[in-house]
């Protein structure tokens, strides 16, 4: 996965973790999912009869607030275009603690299209549907093929876009009378041959259309011998013939050939991630045993490293949850950054005091250490990969390493 991509699923991942940490006092939390063909005058009738039904809940509070978030939520769609993927609103009034409320709306443009509207108002935000976009966010090229019939598609997180079936001309084994069998045969290989140039043309525009840091790799599905042959024919466009991830035995061709492939190599689509980051982590792990220098841990040798260049490759844990803060003391005699780790939602309480002169220090500058650091990568051409917990080394990243290493272009003596 790329940097960016990296990164902005990092940024959603966090959000999705703030609004889980939100729960109303009743069930008067409001989620509305909106997908991109939905007119947003049905969604505002709908919301109207929503409105009239809550006049029958018993509680004045909880009537109150469900009543008040569906007009805000009117308000707001009132002179609103649906955007590409959709849409999605979370309203309510959100308890604050200390026996108080406060009315909250957060809206968020999904990465992937929203494909059911739902309506749903609860003690908590439902989040499934982005959370399930969040677990699995890439895109693959999918080609299954015979020798009659070919389809096109593209698998974007777990959702599968048809885009061409292409059949051929070639014809079957029954020759016609007349024709020699030496000639009828030569005629059937060059319509094969033509009928796999026109797939790989076709699948070929389809998937360079597809941004390339969201493009994983193309996965080809169909009966043998004909998959292997249109795999060892380099009739793909060959950036793409580099990233061929597997070919799978599928018995249909047409469109519903596409979620038997997607089916078929579900378990190779796992683990292609996983790999990835497993490679990266025993990279650091041997880079650390052979003594070579080339490893370095611990948020303050990593910043040094980065800070003059000498990180080719910053590991982060998906899990790691810190911001960097800039403190001042108001009597003008401290000033100092510290790194600081949180739980999404909790509620902050210790003040810092003044190691001079021990008044309460002001935060002047608060910032998300991962955007912080990536962005000290950026200008150093460091690459940044962000490591599942969800295995052995990376769980180990996360709480033997407190969540950030790197590998080093050199030794830095750092
Ligand atoms: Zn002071």
């Amino acid at each position: 996965m790329s940097e960016q991509s990296a990164h902005s699923k990092y940024e959603f991942k966090k959000t999705l973790e703030e609004l889980r940490t939100k729960k109303g006092r009743g069930t008067e939390l409001v989620s509305l999912y909106i997908p991109p063909s939905k007119q947003i005058s049905d969604v505002t009738s709908q919301l109207k009869n929503e409105h009239g039904q809550a006049a029958n809940i018993k509680s004045k509070v909880t009537r109150d607030n469900v009543q008040g978030a569906l007009e805000s939520l009117l308000s707001r769609l009132s002179y609103m275009e649906v955007p590409e993927n959709g849409i999605v609103f979370f309203t309510g009034a959100v308890d604050i603690g200390a026996n108080k409320t406060n009315m909250e709306t957060s809206i968020i443009e999904p990465p992937q299209p929203i494909v059911t509207y739902r309506y749903h108002c609860d003690s908590s935000f439902f989040l499934e549907p982005l959370e399930e976009m969040l677990r699995d966010a890439k895109t693959y090229g999918l080609l299954v093929l015979d020798r009659r019939e070919a389809s096109v598609g593209l698998l974007v997180g777990k959702h599968i876009e048809h885009y061409r079936t292409l059949t051929s001309t070639v014809p079957g084994k029954q020759r016609k009378g007349g024709q020699s069998a030496h000639r009828f045969q030569q005629l059937r290989l060059i319509a094969i041959h033509d009928f796999y140039k026109r797939i790989g043309e076709a699948a070929s525009e389809v998937f360079l259309t597809v941004d390339h840091k969201d493009f994983e790799g193309v996965l080809i599905g169909g009966p043998s011998p004909t998959k292997e042959e249109f795999e060892s024919g380099d009739f793909l466009h060959h950036e793409l013939q580099k990233r061929i991830l597997g070919l799978f035995d599928v018995a249909y061709t047409d469109e519903s050939g596409l979620s038997e492939l997607v089916n078929a190599a579900s378990d190779r689509l796992a683990d292609i991630d996983l790999m990835v980051e497993k490679k990266l982590m025993q990279r650091f792990f041997q880079e650390l045993v052979s003594d070579s220098g080339k490893a370095a841990y611990g948020e303050t040798q990593v910043r040094e490293n980065l800070n003059i260049g000498a990180v080719e490759i910053l590991l982060i844990s998906e899990g790691l949850r810190a911001e960097r803060l800039t403190l001042s003391c108001p009597n003008g005699d401290y000033e100092d950054k510290i790194t600081r780790n949180f739980k999404p939602g909790e509620e902050e309480t210790s003040s810092i005091q003044c190691p001079v002169c021990g008044t309460n220090v002001e935060v002047t500058e608060r910032v998300d250490i991962v955007d912080e650091l990536s962005e000290l990568a950026d200008q150093m051409a460091t690459e940044v990969e962000f490591i599942s917990t969800d295995f052995d080394e990376g769980y180990q990243l996360l709480n033997a390493f407190g969540g950030i290493v790197a590998i080093l272009r050199f030794n830095s003596g750092v």
